[in-house]
């Protein structure tokens, strides 16, 4: 046996020899490889030791059954074995059995080998194909395979009612609705045969429920530079469609507010501090655009609109920042335009996007430009407060000629032995005061006319003045008064109240004359960018520099004036009239030494549509 075994010795598999007992009679050197047991170790021992535990009683059968009938096998064919290595540690095993017979004994030999690590590839390999299978089994996707005939391969899963078996096989066309679409798909695919090249087609058909739309792509499955088949796979977008078409038609929505709505619209991102979004009509009236928007940190959105009022646009952010899905704030701003000019708007903001926690993450505001609104609420409000110092003054001032009317009736009532010269007097000082006030209410409805709507002309100022001479002749002659002008511009106007105006200013000088001087007025008018300013200079008494703005005002005659006769109106009327041309007046004086009246008058496009917005008539402003 020794001489036999000596092949055995250096043969690299495990090898064992039993007998009918199960003993070792022979265990070779790369046996401890395997299960850690050097040959001398095992010889001798039962081959149980090799066996698991639990399987050893079985294994005691087996050796019996195979000693009955002996032939060179596989052991276990189709079933795992087992082994124990020395350490107890079991390890996965294939065994080829053979008979012996040596020196008249019945034997056999086993050949084992450590099968772990195919074991451990097999086991990966089966556990990425069932991944895979998975995969593709329960992908919604419909995944298939079809051959050239356009029959079907493989398909992962069915839509009810059909099943696998009844797909497989047959053609890929009959799963396709309608003549047409069986067309379109044939054609699809016929192109992918003869191009090898990737392809794909869409179908949208209805059902029971609803519009279905599916997206399929085509791909060669090529074999030695040919076409074998095509996988297919075919995927229900009828969710995306609809999300797509409620998307466009929302984007439609957008457009229209985008284009054609009469509010300035925008979304404001509290987390950025930042506009996001702007329709075309807030472009319109504050003059930025989306590009200009996006660049403009949050301080410099708030220096752009709302320099004048900053700290109320910090409380609105504020408030705006709390609040509650459904409500809305409506608050009107004071904002600037690009061109810096002051539009008034009226807005209404609410929510946009919440978070989770129902914080506010985005407001959307929608305003109207109330500027011209504003503009009128204004000078009603200035209106209104002239009237009313208008109505007060003018009742003051009507009850001194009134009070002196009343006082000189009751002294000749009572004092009925009166003699005829004092009642004369009396009833001339009543006379007077009665003219007086016939004065006072006949210059009040002038300055209250100066609002009437009249037309705008040119107006030769050079032609004026000779007109305003004409009518002061006697007061001009009576005084030895000299006007001087040059050269005066035309100006746009309303001709009779320019000539009141100069009238006023020219009157006043000779009539507040210096002492001993011969009264010198010189009218000059300078061009300037937007206006006309005009300077009458006279070498008057001058105006005490407490009196330069009070003298403006309705009935004030500024007391120095005592034995010169005036209603005090003329300045009052002068103010307004300038006002309504657009301008401003104001004077300069040395008591004593002169005065300098300056006022200016708007020129004609700024009627139009500059600053004083005045279109057609003068009085559209004072309104
Ligand atoms: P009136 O002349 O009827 O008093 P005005 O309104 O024309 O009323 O003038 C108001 C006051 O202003 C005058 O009473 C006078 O005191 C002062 N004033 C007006 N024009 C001149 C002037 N050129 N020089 C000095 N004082 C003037």
């Amino acid at each position: 046996m020794s001489r036999q075994l000596k092949i055995l010795h250096n043969f690299s598999e495990c090898t064992v020899i039993i007998n009918e007992e199960g003993k070792i009679e022979y265990a070779n050197p790369a046996m401890e490889n395997t299960f850690g047991y050097r040959p001398i170790e095992l010889v001798g021992r039962s081959i149980n030791i090799l066996v698991p535990n639990t399987k050893s009683h079985v294994h005691q059968n087996y050796l019996t059954k195979y000693f009955k009938n002996p032939k060179d096998r596989k052991m276990g064919a189709g079933k795992e074995l087992y082994g124990v290595h020395k350490s107890g540690i079991t390890i996965p095993i294939e065994v080829s059995l053979s008979y012996l017979e040596v020196d008249g004994k019945r034997m056999s030999m086993a050949i084992v080998i450590d099968i772990s690590e195919r074991k451990k590839i097999l086991d990966e390999l089966s556990y990425s194909q069932s991944l895979y299978l998975s995969l593709v089994e329960n992908t919604t996707d419909h995944i298939l395979q079809i051959d050239r005939k356009l029959n079907v391969l493989y398909i992962n899963h069915v839509s009810p009612g059909l099943t696998r078996e009844q797909v497989i096989g047959s053609s890929f066309l009959d799963l396709i609705p309608g003549e047409e679409m069986k067309k379109k798909v044939q054609n699809t695919l016929r192109n992918v045969f003869e191009k090898g090249k990737p392809d794909s087609y869409e179908l949208e058909f209805y059902s029971p429920v609803g519009l279905l739309h599916y997206v399929t792509t085509a791909n060669p499955v090529i074999e030695h530079g040919k076409v074998r088949g095509i996988n297919l796979v075919t995927r229900d977008m009828t969710k995306d469609m609809n999300l797509k078409n409620e998307l466009v038609k929302q984007q439609k929505f957008i457009e229209k507010i985008d284009n054609f709505s009469i509010n300035g619209i925008y979304i404001y991102d509290l987390k950025e501090n930042r506009i996001t979004y702007i329709n075309k009509r807030f472009e319109e009236i504050l003059g930025y655009n989306m590009n200009e928007i996006n660049e403009m940190s949050a301080e410099k959105l708030v220096e752009s609109f709302n320099k004048d009022e900053t700290e109320k646009v910090h409380k609105f952010i504020a408030e705006v920042s709390r609040i509650k899905p459904g409500k809305s704030m409506t608050n009107e701003f004071r904002l600037r335009n690009k061109n810096g000019d002051r539009v008034w708007c009226l807005t209404n903001n609410s929510g946009f996007q919440y978070d989770d926690e129902g914080n506010v993450l985005t407001v959307i505001g929608a305003f109207i430009d109330i500027t011209q609104q504003k503009n009128v609420e204004e000078s009603l409000l200035m209106k209104n407060i002239e009237m009313e110092n208008f109505a007060f003054r003018a009742s003051h001032d009507l009850k001194s000629p009134l009070n002196s009317i009343i006082q000189g009736l009751t002294l000749i009532i009572d004092n009925k032995k009166m003699d005829e010269d004092s009642k004369i007097e009396i009833q001339e000082q009543i006379i007077h005061s009665a003219h007086r006030m016939g004065e006072m209410v006949n210059s009040l409805l002038a300055h209250a006319q100066i609002d009437t709507k009249q037309d705008i002309e040119d107006i030769d100022c050079n032609t004026i003045i000779k007109e305003v001479e004409i009518d002061l002749k006697s007061l001009i002659t009576e005084n030895k008064a000299r006007i001087k002008y040059k050269d005066l511009p035309i100006v746009s106007g309303v001709k009779a109240l320019i000539r009141i105006l100069l009238q006023n200013l020219v009157s006043n000088s000779i009539k507040y004359k210096g002492e001993n001087r011969k009264p010198l007025i010189e009218i000059i008018a300078s061009e300037q960018v937007d206006y006309w300013l005009f300077i009458c200079k006279d070498n008057g008494m001058g105006i005490m520099s407490e009196n330069l703005e009070r003298i403006f005002e309705l009935f004030d005659r500024a007391g120095a004036n005592s034995g010169i006769s005036g209603s005090g109106i003329g300045l009052a009327n002068c103010k307004k009239i300038v006002k309504v041309h657009g301008g401003e007046i104001w004077v300069e004086s040395e008591f004593g030494k002169g005065s300098n009246f300056y006022f200016t008058i708007s020129k004609p496009e700024n009627y139009v549509s500059g600053r004083t917005k005045r279109v057609n008539s003068l009085s559209e402003e004072s309104k």
